[in-house]
């Protein structure tokens, strides 16, 4: 099994860049990475208010991520400083060799200097019924053009109510990631899908136990040093009031937010947080 950290050379600068504070929290408490998913919300406007608070409130304590549309991916990359931390893309077509029409590929999304994509969100897995086998090939994808892919997983409702929440989120990871190939580091988002935009969220406890089942996953999956030092967010109705709780939870690792990242006064309140 290739080792997610020997794959540097495949890594752009913003990835790099992270590998190197992961590399650094080996050494002491892993930084919590707060990720803003705008979806298909946010303007300039919103870009703006990001830009302009980030410059007077450089993160100092986490790693921040902004996931705009790919409209204001373009737009806000040319402003951003390193210092405010890394942007990323939404999904990307797992075909980068197709002739497709109005879809976003790898490639372009690495161009926007964008280090990070998020993949499997559950948007696509159930608005759009796209499978593991497919998310996968797009964290192969990825992984070619050099960008961190953030693997969404979570169960459904149903799926919770019948007790099948660590047996769906350990399938969606195993199918996800080539983890006999690996080509380069990933992120895990656990995100369960009744949490997502409902302001319902699971308890402490249950994070807390979905979340060591994902760390012991990856342990027995890629070893324990590198097992260890996959980040690991939750995603979910996170905002303001429940992310210091959140964070404080066992192999907790960061936040991916949805609504609460469309609002940057709220968000910078995460930050400060985190
Ligand atoms: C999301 O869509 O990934 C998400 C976490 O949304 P929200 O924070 O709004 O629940």
């Amino acid at each position: 099994m290739q080792s997610p950290f020997l794959s540097l050379t495949l890594l752009n600068a913003h990835s790099l860049k992270f590998l190197t504070k992961v590399n650094q929290k080996n050494r002491g408490r892993m930084k919590n990475l707060i990720a803003g998913n705008w979806k298909l919300k946010g303007s300039q406007n919103l870009a703006d208010s990001y830009l302009n608070h980030l410059s007077e409130n450089k993160p100092v304590n986490c790693t921040l991520l902004v996931c705009p549309t790919f409209d204001l991916l373009e737009y806000i990359s040319e402003k951003w400083s390193q210092d405010f931390g890394f942007l990323g893309a939404q999904d990307c077509y797992h075909d980068d060799s197709a002739f497709n029409e109005g879809l976003a590929s790898a490639d372009k999304v690495a161009r926007t200097g964008a280090g990070y994509i998020i993949l499997g969100h559950s948007d696509r897995r159930h608005k759009c019924q796209e499978t593991s086998g497919l998310v996968r090939k797009k964290v192969n994808l990825a992984w070619k053009h050099g960008l961190l892919p953030i693997v969404c997983v979570g169960e459904k409702s149903e799926e919770r109510k019948s007790n099948l929440t660590q047996e769906v989120v350990k399938k969606q990871i195993i199918e996800s990631i080539d983890f006999d190939h690996l080509d380069g580091s990933f992120v895990i988002a656990y995100e369960p899908v009744w949490a997502i935009g409902s302001g319902n969220i699971p308890t402490m406890e249950e994070i807390g136990i979905v979340h060591d089942e994902i760390r012991t996953l990856l342990i027995t999956k890629i070893g324990s040093h590198q097992g260890k030092n996959i980040p690991i967010l939750y995603g979910g109705s996170a905002d303001s009031n429940n992310a210091e709780q959140i964070l404080a939870v066992n192999n907790v690792n960061g936040l991916l937010i949805g609504g609460a990242s469309l609002d940057i006064k709220g968000f910078g309140t995460i930050i400060n947080k985190a």
